[in-house]
């Protein structure tokens, strides 16, 4: 066997459970040459529109970066973009990419790539360093516009039509919400963490999925054969006959144990005490309903809208939105279906909105921070919800809460578009209700205050957790810090859950931890009365509430009380998880 041939591999984090085989597509967006189309003599005005659009949107681009560098480093290094302007500004390159485009009737991406690379060669050619140097402004401008063109039709990533395992230095949840599941068998990727919105897609997807394997991108090749376990996140390239033996073994075992799960499809998430947890899924897309009947939920404990904007080039109207939702409802009354209200920013973008970059997005104009100022798209989505509650069992929460201010001025707009609706004689639900996601730690010290105006709480760990510990959610040099045992968690989870009953609330909790089956005694011990999780893997949480008595849970949160580190605390849970269904693990 040549050295090339051998077997070779990379770890990382497996963030989304699963084996897949077969070869490996590479993704690079900056080298990938755009996809060749051809049009019908109709669609000709739309791609010079779509065109226009991307120029308008580069030239705003080159506009804020300029402004950026004027402020951080000076006007003088700013004037660079001056010459980036003129190149979106180019009649003369403008007009020949408009002419190819009518005449030889491609998609506008191919032709710009074309007719921008023919006058950058002619101008590189002539002796004169100014010409040269506009030369490389076109390269760069023309990367800018294509990545615009694509980004909003998304079309790079699909460009492979035969199954493959894809793999890139990263993947934006909008890349993500955007993968063919059919072809795209599994994923791996240089960074990213578990509570990414792409790793916790790739776990609604179903794709098996590994983050953080540092530059396996750059020594990867589309083309070579590989085995990707998500369960122990590591990627096999050239698996040799021995591995593929070990795997198939593996596969059986997996298999075996899921297969016993699925018959627990209908029965009840009940302790052997007899304690009920609502154990409802989270989805990201409305087809995703399927997965939750199949899994054996008991409804929708979060269903993130935003990913519906995000498979979109253009902003969803109400009516497309109320469809979404209504097809949601529909399929799983009388079951409940909690719907989040925007939570965009963060590490989820539309390039429709064309946000501004901010250094701190995770701390910034996200979520109803967004929707509060925004309050035109915020409407819009409010109506359609309201109007998804007229045929199914329809709550609804708004994310990232920091205090009562917010919680007000959203009720205040809902009310505003309940008496819209009042007056436009649109059926809704009148009693439907409406919540607060706790995942800021001033939303949970002061839950107590908030619980006045809400009819329930759902904890998001994923974000409590990053903004408590300070520890961002997606940086994998810092990962070991994102500790959902640490003591301040486990106390704001406490004061969280405590302020809801003594409220006469219930409090469920729709983070990752919900869907860890270490940590279940702890969130029941707690008093948790709902647990949301990823569809894939409701059949795990249930069978290990089935397995648990509450009382005991109770009792390891006695036991914890007085542990001062997340791991001494992770040991105690996990010794009461592996006790009680230890198969699972
Ligand atoms: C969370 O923060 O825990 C949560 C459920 O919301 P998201 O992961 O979408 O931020
Ligand atoms: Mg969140």
């Amino acid at each position: 066997m040549s050295d090339a041939n051998a077997e070779r591999r990379f770890q990382g984090v497996g963030v989304s459970p699963g084996i897949a085989r077969g070869t490996i597509f590479v993704h690079r967006p900056d080298d990938e040459e755009p996809p060749v189309r051809r049009l019908v003599a109709t669609e000709v005005p739309g791609e010079i529109a779509r065109f226009e659009t991307a120029l308008i949107q580069t030239r705003h681009q080159i506009l804020e970066m300029q402004q950026r560098i004027a402020e951080s480093i000076g006007a003088k290094d700013a004037g660079i973009f001056d010459a980036h302007l003129l190149v979106v500004e180019d009649r003369t390159l403008i007009d020949e990419v408009i002419r190819v485009l009518q005449r030889e009737k491609l998609n506008v991406e191919h032709v710009f790539q074309e007719v921008s690379g023919r006058y950058a060669k002619t101008l590189a050619a002539i002796d004169d360093p100014y010409l040269r140097e506009r030369a490389v402004d076109i390269h760069d401008v023309a990367r800018r516009v294509i990545h615009n063109l694509l980004g909003k039709e998304g079309c790079a990533l699909n460009s492979i039509q035969t199954p493959h395992l894809l793999v890139a230095h990263n993947l934006t949840p909008s890349d993500t919400a955007q993968l063919n599941r059919s072809l795209v068998l599994a994923f791996a990727t240089d960074v990213g963490s578990k509570t990414s919105h792409t790793a916790i897609m790739a776990r609604s997807l179903n794709i098996p999925a590994i983050v953080g394997l540092h530059d396996a991108s750059d020594q990867l090749a589309t083309g070579d054969h590989a085995l990707l376990d998500g369960y122990n996140g590591l990627l096999i390239i050239n698996p040799s006959d021995q591995t593929l033996w070990e795997y198939g073994e593996l596969e059986v075992k997996k298999t075996e144990v899921e297969q016993r799960l699925t018959r627990l499809r209908d029965t009840e998430s009940t302790t052997l005490d007899g304690r009920h947890v609502v154990l409802s899924a989270n989805i990201e897309l409305p087809e995703d309903v399927e997965q939750v009947k199949e899994c054996g939920a008991e409804g929708v404990g979060l269903y993130r809208t935003e990913f519906f904007y995000l498979s979109k080039a253009e902003l969803p109207d109400e009516q497309m939105q109320t469809e979404a939702y209504r097809k949601v409802a529909e399929a799983l009354t009388p079951q409940p279906v909690i719907i989040r209200t925007l939570d965009l920013g963060g590490d989820k973008f539309m390039s429709a909105l064309n946000l501004p970059e901010e250094l701190n997005p995770f701390l910034g104009w996200r979520a109803i921070r967004f929707c509060l100022a925004r309050t035109d798209i915020f409407k819009i989505q409010l109506r359609a919800i309201l109007r998804a509650s007229a045929v199914g069992n329809v709550k609804m929460m708004y994310p990232m809460i920091s205090g009562i201010d917010e919680l007000r001025k959203a009720n205040a707009i809902l009310e505003e578009c309940r008496a819209e609706l009042r007056a436009e004689s649109v059926p809704f639900d009148e009693n439907m209700e409406v919540g607060a996601m706790i995942e800021v730690p001033s939303a949970a010290i002061a839950a107590d205050l908030l619980a006045k105006e809400v009819k329930f709480f759902s904890i998001g760990t994923n974000d409590l957790i990053q903004y408590s510990i300070a520890v961002d959610r997606l940086n994998e040099h810092i990962a070991h810090l994102y500790e959902p045992t640490h003591p301040s968690i486990v106390r704001l989870l406490k004061m969280t859950i405590d302020a809801a009953h003594a409220n006469g609330l219930w409090a469920g909790v729709c983070g990752e931890m919900a869907s860890d089956i270490a940590l279940t005694p702890l969130l029941l011990g707690l008093g948790v009365d709902e647990l949301s999780a990823g569809a894939a893997l409701v059949p795990r949480v249930k069978r290990a509430v089935q397995a648990l008595d509450f009382s005991a849970c109770q009792r390891l949160v006695e036991d914890i009380r007085h542990l001062d580190s997340a791991s001494a605390i992770l040991e105690k849970c996990e010794a009461v998880a592996r006790s009680h269904y230890g198969e699972l693990f």
